[in-house]
């Protein structure tokens, strides 16, 4: 890996961050006159802890990684623009991504000015890691991995991404959103064994905890640190930080949501098989399935018209004709799988 310092934007690098009141002090005291807060309305009157210790350390329990490698985000979404303001200057860095993957990471490249490179994954949606590498050229910052990747739904083999971490000299992105649905396979143990590794993970997913926007990125300190500095000041607020607490008690009930969503996507794969108009099931390590469907489009608006909403993936690289489903209830799959059969 590059020098940190040579990788962050000059202006970054220069930057002095906004100090809030709640930086300047953080103790306890009995009065409160620094923030121009109203002293009225408690506990919405005051300001939430910028740097949500209290939060980041159950974080920190759950994940086993130290509070100090963690930055938490407006979704994790946040950290990925982040992470392009940080590193990518406009017009002249670069970053690569995968091809087909999620497609944030092209708005937020967009949005920064920053060109994107794209490496097609091979038919069967396996990484080869030295395409990657041969596609890298001195301007870029990032490499953005995906796994399990969306939408394809598998794991990325790790002989591929360590090769990668450890042969680009620049940061390393490995988008972890689904991971709680197959956990050993987590690059966080090896954080310490990569400086140039950043995990993101999120609560929107097995956590079910889209609506309260909670995101996770993990990495070294001093990548963690360039983060904080940019961030807004209050970036999560206090009701999100607060009934995250309270969620994350207790990690059982979500332990029980995987179990159920992966024995379901199991029943789904065996009966999407007997059904003549799909064509493919790719595997998945997630909790939605990529299948390969005839006239996918027509099926997509039939379901539509039955209320029935799926993701047509039809226009995305490697997955022509293909709609991307998300495993639900038993009822709800129950539903879908019957007006399939139906127009089949
Ligand atoms: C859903 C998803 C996210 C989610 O992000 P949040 O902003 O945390 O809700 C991130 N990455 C991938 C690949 C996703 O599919």
């Amino acid at each position: 890996m590059k020098n940190l310092d040579a990788l962050v934007r000059p202006n970054i690098n220069d930057l002095k961050p906004y100090s809030s009141a709640r930086d300047e002090f953080s103790g306890s005291a009995s009065v409160y006159l620094d923030a121009n807060e109203n002293p009225y309305n408690d506990p919405f009157n005051r300001y939430p802890d910028p740097m949500q210790w209290e939060l980041k350390k159950r974080v920190s329990e759950i994940k086993g990684v130290d509070a100090e490698n963690i930055f938490l985000g407006n979704g994790s979404d946040e950290a990925i623009d982040l992470l392009f303001r940080a590193f990518c200057e406009p017009k002249v860095d670069n970053i690569l991504t995968i091809a087909p993957t999620y497609g944030m990471y092209q708005v937020c490249a967009d949005i920064n000015n920053t060109p994107v490179k794209k490496v097609s994954l091979n038919d069967d949606f396996s990484l080869d890691a030295a395409k990657v590498l041969a596609a890298c050229d001195d301007n870029t910052k990032i490499v953005f991995l995906c796994s399990p990747n969306n939408p394809s739904g598998n794991l990325l083999a790790s002989k591929e991404v360590a090769e990668i971490l450890s042969r680009f000299e620049g940061l390393v992105v490995v988008d972890e959103a689904y991971i709680d649905f197959c956990p050993v396979a987590s690059w966080l143990p090896n954080l310490k064994d990569y400086p140039n590794l950043v995990v993101l993970q999120t609560f929107s997913k097995a956590w079910g905890m889209a609506a309260i926007r909670l995101g996770m990125a993990f990495a070294s300190q001093e990548i963690i640190s360039v983060l904080n500095k940019i961030k807004y000041p209050y970036n999560i607020n206090i009701l999100t930080q607060q009934v995250a607490q309270e969620l994350l008690s207790d990690t059982e009930n979500m332990q029980g949501w995987v179990e159920i969503l992966l024995s379901e996507r199991e029943k789904m794969v065996g009966e999407l098989e007997e059904i003549a108009m799909v064509e493919k099931i790719y595997p998945s390590d997630a909790n939605f399935l990529l299948v390969k469907i005839r006239k996918a489009k027509e099926v997509y608006d039939a379901l539509v018209g039955k209320g029935i909403i799926v993701r047509d993936r039809s226009r995305v690289e490697l997955c022509a004709d293909s709609l991307r489903i998300t495993v639900g209830t038993p009822e709800e799959n129950k539903v879908l799988l019957e007006e399939l059969k139906a127009m089949s």
